[in-house]
């Protein structure tokens, strides 16, 4: 089993570079963001807890995301793997990770932290709010998402680093030459 968390801060690619990876290595994707957008769009009562959040930039209770996360976890079959994508992003969340995979016999490959400076990020996620409509991606909300990353998510470093299962990607540069060195730390981590 191949358990890939990619991190990074909002913009920093990890939804693009996830799709490149599901295709190489045929494993399965869990983007909290876009299961969290889908309950949106299907109208639920989850879904309008999660709009509350989102929508201020904050992250959503853990409590309630790691229910989410185990139950879509649970609901992939036959699954060679999967590319957690957003998940992590709090010490809770990490050490909540860990445990449901223990329970089914399994850890964290590896740890890919794609890292992009902030000037960067900015850039990335106001031109995507143009092109897409996402709500959150607003220069205000923007803002605030980059300061939980800094506050909540990004401790995440070292709780990675220590458990040796950290790699380090700079994910600036051409999409190609990224995919590739993660695809290189992949392989490295599972060697
Ligand atoms: P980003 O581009 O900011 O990385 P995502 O699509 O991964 O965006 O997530 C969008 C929003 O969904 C987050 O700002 C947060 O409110 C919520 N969310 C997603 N994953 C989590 C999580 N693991 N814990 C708490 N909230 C989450």
């Amino acid at each position: 089993m191949l358990n890939i968390v990619i991190f990074g801060a909002p913009g920093s690619g990890k939804g693009t570079q996830s799709e490149r990876i599901v295709a190489k290595y045929g494993i399965n994707h869990i983007s909290t963001g876009d299961v969290l957008r889908a309950e949106i769009k299907a109208g639920t009562e989850l879904g309008q807890t999660a709009k509350g959040y989102i929508d201020q930039g904050q992250l959503l209770p853990d409590n309630l995301i790691i229910d989410i996360l185990a139950s879509t976890l649970d609901g992939l079959k036959e699954s060679k793997g999967v590319i957690f994508d957003g998940f992590p992003r709090t010490i809770a969340q990490a050490e909540a990770l860990k445990k449901m995979l223990a329970e089914r016999n399994q850890t964290v490959s590896v740890m890919l932290d794609l890292d992009v400076p902030e000037d960067e990020l900015m850039h990335r996620l106001i031109l995507r709010g143009q092109q897409s409509g996402r709500a959150d991606d607003n220069e205000e909300t923007i803002r605030k998402r980059l300061t939980v990353y800094h506050s909540q998510t990004a401790p995440l470093i070292d709780w990675y680093k220590q458990e040796g299962l950290y790699a380090h990607i700079n994910g600036l540069g051409e999409l190609d030459v990224i995919t590739s060195d993660i695809c290189q730390a992949i392989d490295k981590a599972v060697k």
